[in-house]
C-alpha cells in the first residue's frame, strides 16, 4: 500500500516521469553573461525540474535534462535574449504518461 498520489511530494511525482536525453542538443541555452539578470537569478528558485543552478563564478547555469516543457523560463527570460528556447527535437525530452 502506497502514498495516495494527492499526498506524494514533488520530486515523488517528478520521478514518475521519464526524460530521453539528446545529447549534446540542449533544447535550452542560457546565453553568455558575465553578471546573471534578476530574470536568471529567479530562475534558479523558479524552474519546477531544477534546471537552473548558479555556479560559483555567480554566472547561471542550466541543465536541460528533466526539463517538463513548462514554458516559465521561456517567458521570464527568452524575450531579453537571456536563453534560446525550443521544443527538444521528436522522440526526447519529457515523457509524463508514467505519472
Ligand atoms: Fe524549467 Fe520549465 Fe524552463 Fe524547463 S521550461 S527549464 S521546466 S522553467
Amino acid at each position: 500500500m502506497g502514498i495516495e498520489p494527492q499526498f506524494q511530494k514533488v520530486e515523488e511525482k517528478l520521478f514518475q516521469n521519464r526524460y530521453l536525453v539528446d545529447s549534446g542538443q540542449p533544447h535550452i541555452k542560457v546565453m553568455p553573461h558575465d553578471k546573471p539578470s534578476k530574470n536568471l537569478l529567479a530562475m534558479t528558485h523558479l524552474c519546477p525540474a531544477g534546471c537552473y543552478s548558479q555556479a560559483e563564478n555567480g554566472q547561471v547555469e542550466l541543465t536541460a535534462d528533466g526539463c517538463l516543457e513548462c514554458g516559465t523560463c521561456r517567458i521570464l527570460c527568452e524575450p531579453a535574449g537571456e536563453i534560446t528556447w525550443e521544443y527538444p527535437r521528436g522522440g526526447y525530452g519529457i515523457l509524463f504518461k508514467f505519472g
